[in-house]
């Protein structure tokens, strides 16, 4: 049987844990934290990363920071994981969908704008299987309408647009380690900050209100309640799990990619008979082959072929349910325009195998199948 995902391992991981037990520091922000937090930093070149405890929880953070109040809105899209919008409506906030490109699953940067009221404070594009949304058409309209981006570049690690890493463009970026993501700290996420100006603010919501990072760099002689806030920090031991993966973070991406491309060129000759689409990648933005996934002709030829793979032993599976018409989706956000691609893409959309330790045997063995299911 070929899983679906298998979450990376690659070696290290228990000695680093081991370490980080025998450091006696497992609570948050121990040295394995320190690591991972500068590693992001100068990778992304962001100014400062916080690691979280989930990227659900780092968007919470940029929503706390980005001061949302009862009745603001936020612009995203309705092709997403529940947390983008969550993080939001905790807050009070109404989401407002904006439909997606067919091309690449991301926001269509030309509909935010009729989208935007007196009450949007934030849009929040996601970058959508590592590849970047059009981030300097949607950074230009957040600086004319002055608004705050936060990305939700859950999947976007080690992937840039124009040369710059996604997580890095607006005013924050959620990172997530999530088991199933390219690295992974079992759960986890992290929080990019764009400017020095928010990140006294950061550490005191991450820490319970308290400027217990100030305290523990020596700057203050006791730490104090300073706001409201939540625990967000992870454990060192998680950390030092991650520690161990971003280390060999080359190494993976890499190894990700020529399995990216065996998919690609095996299945170049059913997409040019027009029995499949594959993904469209803008030539400059580079991926992090966090996902493969083809498109077939409709949901009813998606679930056929699920089943013929499953028969096969291979796990393929369809992604988001999209939000907007979700009960959640309904009593919380808003639909702006035209619902074109959202779910008609979604219904079409199905993801085949990826992960660290697939081989190319393996792939090959996939893509027969599926040339077989077509033939
Ligand atoms: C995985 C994912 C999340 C949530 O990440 P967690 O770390 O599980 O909270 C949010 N958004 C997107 C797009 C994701 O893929």
């Amino acid at each position: 049987m070929i899983n679906f995902n298998v979450p990376p391992f690659t070696g290290k991981e228990m000695e680093y844990m081991k370490e980080a037990v025998e450091n006696q520091k497992i609570c948050g922000d121990g040295s394995f934290t320190k690591k991972c937090n500068e590693w992001i930093e100068k990778q992304t070149g962001t100014t400062k990363c916080l690691l979280t405890t989930s990227c659900t929880h780092a968007t919470e953070l940029a929503a706390l920071l980005a001061d949302i109040k009862e009745g603001d809105e936020v612009i995203l899209p309705s092709y997403t994981f529940v947390s983008t919008a969550d993080a939001f409506v905790l807050r009070g906030a109404k989401v407002v969908f904006v439909d997606i490109r067919p091309d690449t699953m991301n926001i269509d940067e030309n509909l935010i704008e009729e989208a935007i009221t007196e009450r949007t404070k934030v849009i929040a594009p996601v970058h959508y299987a590592g590849v970047g949304c059009e981030m300097d058409k949607i950074m230009e309209i957040a600086k004319k309408h002055h608004l705050m981006v936060v990305e939700d570049a859950a999947q976007g690690i080690m992937a840039s647009y124009k040369g710059k890493a996604l997580g890095t463009f607006g005013e924050f970026g959620c990172f997530s380690f999530h088991e199933t993501k390219n690295f992974s700290m079992g759960e986890g996420g992290a929080l990019l900050i764009r400017d020095e100006k928010y990140i006294e603010q950061a550490e005191i919501f991450r820490e319970k209100g308290t400027d217990r990072s100030k305290y523990y760099r020596g700057q203050v002689d006791k730490y104090r309640w300073q706001n409201y806030g939540s625990s967000y920090l992870p454990s060192d031991m998680n950390a030092a799990y991650l520690y161990a993966q971003l280390e060999l973070a080359e190494e993976i991406t890499k190894v990700r990619m020529e399995r990216w491309k065996e998919y690609w060129e095996q299945l170049t000759s059913l997409a040019e008979e027009g029995r499949i689409e594959l993904p469209y990648i803008p030539e400059y933005c580079t991926h992090n082959a966090h996902m493969f996934y083809i498109k077939t002709k409709d949901m009813e030829e998606r679930t056929r072929l699920i089943d013929f793979l499953k028969e096969k032993g291979i796990l393929s599976v369809f992604h988001y349910v999209p939000l907007h018409s979700a009960p959640a989706g309904i009593r919380f956000g808003r639909f702006s325009g035209e619902d074109k691609y959202t779910t008609k893409e979604s219904e079409r959309l199905l993801r085949l195998p990826m992960f660290y330790k697939l081989t190319a045997d393996e792939v090959e063995y996939i893509t027969e199948q599926i040339k077989a299911f077509y033939r």
